[in-house]
């Protein structure tokens, strides 16, 4: 029997042992005290009822010997009644010698009646029976007499002869065996013991206790129990005498010695009992506990998601089945996890690591390198102009691509390294041991080649690109956090740089970050410290040099760093979303200038706002614009919106609609920076815009490069085939001017003309802008 003895530390196993034991204690307890208690009172009673037996008995043998004296006392009497050597008449007593052969009676006598003769005494003798006297000798010793009457005419004489005390009461060691016994006559004395000590017991005990009754009596003797018997012998009827009463005694633990011994078996029974109740319900607790235990086991091992090992149950019982379901149950969960770790470790659609997935071999690969000395690279990719290919040709187009680029990343790094995707179009690559960052700088390039060749999508060529930025531990960062944020830092350079390459980061991209941080900060506030105001730029028409328009600029003052370029605080408030409020506010503050020109009679015909694309796409964008409109009395048709080009080149429905809905309230679109996108003219025409803007990339050097002219010769033809208006921007000097009078287009805006102004300096210039024109237009022939 195997006994695991630490199992009885558990709740059940307590319980179970508890209840084992307690059913086993309290049955068997009973058992034990009823038995206990029949047995031995019957034992006892047994031994007593011996000794009132034995008593009875030797009572009846010694009254049977009586009789017998009594017959051998008649032959005597018959004997003498014919004897003539017997002669009473001459004396009143006789005493008589017998033959040796008759030692049953001694002192044997025939003597006159005594006149004072007990009555009854008398009636019985005369009745011709014996009578029994005891009578105590000159030793205190009592002796037996038979007496009857002699029978002679007269009927006065007696015969008496003393009888044989040991015939009588026999041998009585051998009567009372093992016990003591003692005849004692009643009211009389103690007639004869077993042995001599006894004598005084009897005296002093014996005599005193008589009672008639049969009983069974205990009594202190020497200062130890005996139990007593009594049975008492008639022999008043037959022989006119008192009764003799037989003691029998025997030491109390004698009596008791059966229920002793009965004890003495009883207990190591009761405990051997126990004992095999004990190891069973042991071994029970075992069966049932050992499975427990290893399903307890297993079920910690799950909660710690280990589900490698089984539990193994032989038990061939409910425990077994239990087991089996639990080892079911384990390989069930096991798959459930195994798939939950796959969704949350991978990316569903390129199969690669994910995010987190990444961040845990970023943190891996920090402390093998620290282990081992080394250093590693993590290179953050992004793919360029995936955005415009998802947004303008599906996602299901989008999601072939991603696949297919990660598979090319993949074919340039080694298998010990790890590609994940970090999320959208944005890869992350750690490669895991580099010598120097020329190792990392040969697999970046290597990467942003294979990303700019052709793709092939559902037949379709797509072209891509990709900007890299990358980090080094340990010299970029001890945490996966800093590696992270650094290779981030230096993509984004990269792409600001004109995306397609990489870049290491480097400590001023960090500062230029805090910079831009605090720049964010600043600008949050700079709307309630009234650091923002607008300035406006005119726009001629080329051939009558009349204002034709203007175009709102956004200023910013900063109360520390003075002014801040537009392009650089307008990119930050479009990362941080805040363009939505400053271009709200840039927009009321023209539309307020427009109605306060009006008032003044200097009315413009047009004025141009500048609308970024996370302004456009917001979702209150038209209602904000709507709202606005309204509270003023300007007339919509006087407010123009620019747009980059890029915008449009999503092909966003939203947008599309966005702007149908604009032109609707009055208010014309038109497309700033024009030429740099890839705008074909189908497209164009579908545009809800009405103006171009030529890009001032285009007229910088129109006086120069041929090509320049073509290109803004074609945009100016298509405009007017496409029925569009077209400004050129950015014109700096006359030649400028000049040669794009020369080539049809209508209005014109730059430095040439007029930097951009405050309103009341606006106001001043418009007066006299005509005539300062031509001013210039004058000097310029002159010089020529
Ligand atoms: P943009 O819309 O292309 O604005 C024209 C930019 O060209 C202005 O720069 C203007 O000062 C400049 N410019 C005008 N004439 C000449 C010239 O002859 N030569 C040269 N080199 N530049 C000339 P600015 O004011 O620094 O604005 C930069 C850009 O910031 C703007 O480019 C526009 O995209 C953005 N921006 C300015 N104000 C706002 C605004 O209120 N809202 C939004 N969303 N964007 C604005
Ligand atoms: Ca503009
Ligand atoms: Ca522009």
């Amino acid at each position: 029997m195997q006994i695991k003895f630490a199992l009885l530390k558990s709740k059940v196993a307590k319980r179970i042992f508890f209840l084992f034991v307690i059913a086993a204690v309290i049955p068997t307890g009973i058992f034990s005290v009823l038995s206990y208690n029949y047995v031995t009172s019957l034992l006892t009673k047994q031994k007593q009822e011996h000794l009132v037996s034995s008593s009875k008995s030797y009572g009846m043998a010694i009254y049977e010997r009586i009789l017998n004296a009594e017959q051998q006392f008649l032959k005597l009497h018959e004997s003498l009644k014919f004897s003539n050597d017997v002669d009473i008449s001459s004396s009143t007593s006789t005493r008589i010698t017998l033959d040796s052969n008759m030692s049953l009676f001694s002192d044997i006598k025939i003597y006159r009646k005594p006149e004072n003769l007990d009555s009854t005494d008398l009636k019985h003798l005369l009745d011709g029976k014996s009578t029994i006297t005891a009578v105590k000798n000159s030793n205190n010793i009592i002796e037996i007499f038979f007496i009857r009457m002699f029978n002679t005419i007269e009927a006065n004489h007696l015969l008496s002869a003393k009888t044989n005390l040991q015939y009588i009461s026999g041998d009585m060691d051998i009567f009372a065996g093992a016990d003591d016994a003692c005849i004692v006559i009643k009211n009389y004395g103690t007639l004869n013991c077993s042995s001599s000590h006894l004598y005084t017991i009897s005296k002093s005990i014996f005599e005193k206790h008589v009672n008639n009754e049969n009983t069974i009596k205990t009594l202190n003797i020497n200062n130890k129990n005996h139990t007593t018997a009594s049975w008492e012998l008639f022999l008043n009827g037959r022989f006119n005498t008192n009764s003799w009463i037989i003691y029998y005694i025997e030491p109390s633990e004698i009596i008791f010695a059966p229920k002793k011994a009965f004890t003495k078996i009883l207990l190591p029974a009761f405990l051997l009992a126990i004992l095999i109740v004990t190891l069973i319900s042991l071994n029970q607790i075992t069966k049932f506990l050992v499975p427990l235990e290893k399903l307890l086991v297993a079920t910690k091992r799950i909660a710690k998601s280990d589900f490698n090992e089984k539990v193994d149950i032989t038990s061939n019982d409910e425990f077994q089945l239990l087991g089996d379901s639990f080892n079911h149950m384990t390989s069930e969960l096991s798959k459930r996890e195994e798939r939950l770790f796959y969704q949350a470790n991978f990316d569903d659609l390129t199969g690669l690591p994910n995010r987190q997935q990444l961040i845990k071999r970023l943190q891996n690969s920090i402390t093998d390198s620290i282990h081992e000395k080394k250093q590693f690279a993590f290179l953050f990719v992004d793919l360029d102009r995936f955005k415009v290919i998802n947004d303008s040709q599906g996602h299901a187009i989008g999601d072939k691509l991603l696949i297919a680029a990660g598979d090319r990343i993949k074919s340039c790094i080694r298998s010990t390294d790890t590609l994940a995707r970090y999320g959208g179009d944005e890869f992350g690559v750690i490669l895991s041991t580099i010598n120097n960052s020329n190792n990392a700088s040969i697999t970046a390039a290597e990467i942003i080649k294979r990303l700019a060749e052709i793709f092939y999508i559902d037949n379709y060529e797509q072209i891509i690109g990709a900007s890299i930025g990358i980090s080094v531990f340990p010299s970029d960062g001890n945490t996966w956090e800093e590696l992270l944020q650094k290779a981030d830092i230096a993509m984004y350079k990269a792409k600001q740089k004109g995306r397609g390459r990489y870049l290491f980061f480097t400590d001023t991209m960090q500062e230029n970050i805090r910079e831009k941080a605090e720049l964010e900060a600043d600008l949050f506030h700079a709307l309630e410290r009234q650091e923002l105001y607008l300035v406006y730029q005119p726009q001629i028409d080329i051939a009558s040099g009349d204002i034709s328009g203007a175009e709102t600029l956004l200023r910013w003052n900063h109360r520390n760093k003075g002014h801040i370029r537009p392009d650089r605080f307008i990119s930050y408030a479009e990362d941080s979303g805040l363009i939505v409020q400053l271009g709200s506010w840039a927009i009321r503050e023209a539309i307020k200038q427009c109605e306060k020109w009006q008032i003044e009679h200097q009315a413009l015909p047009k004025l141009a706002v500048n609308i970024s694309a996370r302004q456009l796409r917001h979702e209150n964008f038209f209602a904000n614009i709507e709202a606005l409109v309204s509270d003023f009395d300007i007339g919509t048709t006087i407010l123009e919106f620019e747009i980059t080009e890029s915008l449009f080149l999503s092909d966003d429905k939203h947008t599309m609609r966005m702007l149908d809905q604009l032109n609707k309230l009055g208010i014309s679109i038109a497309i700033d920076d024009f030429g740099k996108g890839y705008s074909s003219l189908g497209y164009l025409k579908r545009l809800p815009a009405q103006t171009l803007k030529i890009d001032k990339y285009f007229i910088k050097d129109l006086n120069s490069d041929k090509d320049s002219i073509a290109i803004v010769k074609a945009i100016i033809a298509m405009a007017k085939v496409l029925n569009k208006n077209v400004v050129a921007e950015g014109i700096e000097t006359i030649e400028q001017l000049n040669i794009l009078k020369d080539l049809g287009c209508k209005h014109a805006q730059g430095f040439y003309i007029s930097k951009p102004k405050i309103a009341s300096e606006f106001l001043d210039y418009s007066k006299t802008a005509v005539i300062q024109l031509d001013k210039r237009r004058s000097s310029f022939k002159n010089v020529s």
